[in-house]
């Protein structure tokens, strides 16, 4: 699923080919991709001119010159594939919207399992919608202070909260297991309970993943590719995240996979010692 190294290393790949590009028509393959009935998302695209492709949390906004957007959400298998013809771009195999443009290029929004959305905004609606969202974690104004803030108004396992959206944007299952790993706090302890130490580690750990990540294009476990069809490089610099069974780089104990929020998590039983045990400041004694 992409998360923000993922959406940013789209929209990066997006602003190479798209600025000053027309949008002629857009068809509408599935209707369910799009937010609102397919003509009137179709009509409001066509005619407008690609300034600045952004990022918001996980989503690559495609921003016009005109201040209008499209938003992206790219659900599980979401791909935005440019292309020099007229038809759907170089391998998509489920183009699910089609923006044709008056060079005679396109961009295609592939989806094969199509839990993606696609809404068109004008610039009042967008703030609206922006605001919704938490802080970007990779922000100058994100500070290890605003953090500390966000954590200690929760009870919630801190792997929860790095994933609630309205919270902090962008961070998914992989960077948050990651990030906890490097803070050496359990995903489980409640975030209110994580001390002034540990925060600021989970502060540095969260930031630093994060960039690594952009800088090796994202993580590939399935479908994520780049607009130029690239896989991301960041699973080999992966800890803990998928790494069951196999030694801890730090500290060579075996990683678990443990499960709650639905979700798997992947801890290092001596480095991250469960809120159970009464250590979850461990960072803050020693
Ligand atoms: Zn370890």
């Amino acid at each position: 699923m992409p998360e923000l190294p993922e959406a940013e290393t789209i929209a990066r790949g997006l602003n190479r080919v798209l600025p000053g590009r027309v949008v002629s028509s857009v068809t509408v393959l599935r209707e369910d991709v799009v937010d609102g009935p397919p003509h009137r998302f179709a009509e409001a695209v066509a005619g407008r001119r690609f300034g600045t492709t952004a990022r918001r949390g996980k989503n690559v906004v495609l921003t016009f010159e005109d201040a209008t957007r499209v938003v992206v959400n790219l659900g599980m298998t979401g791909r935005l594939v440019p292309g020099t013809g007229p038809g759907p771009g170089p391998g998509s195999t489920h183009p699910a919207v089609l923006f044709q443009f008056t060079d005679g290029g396109s961009l295609t929004y592939d989806d094969v399992r199509r839990f993606g959305r696609l809404r068109h905004l004008p610039s009042s609606d967008w703030t609206r919608w922006s605001r919704r969202l938490g802080p970007e974690p990779l922000a100058r104004s994100f500070t290890g202070a605003r953090l500390r803030r966000i954590l200690s108004r929760s009870r919630s396992p801190v792997r929860s909260l790095l994933l609630d959206q309205r919270r902090i944007a962008g961070v998914g299952n992989i960077y948050a297991v990651e990030a906890c790993w490097f803070a050496g706090i359990h995903p489980r302890t409640p975030a209110n309970l994580i001390g002034e130490v540990s925060a600021t580690r989970l502060h540095r750990s969260l930031r630093r993943v994060l960039r690594r990540a952009v800088e090796a294009g994202g993580t590939t476990l399935r479908n994520y590719r780049a607009p130029d069809g690239n896989e991301g490089r960041f699973r080999r610099a992966l800890h803990a995240y998928g790494r069951e069974g196999r030694p801890c780089p730090r500290c060579r104990a075996v990683i678990e996979r443990i499960v709650f929020g639905g979700r798997s998590a992947f801890v290092c039983p001596r480095c991250q010692p469960g809120p159970e045990d009464g250590a979850a400041t461990m960072g803050d004694v020693c």
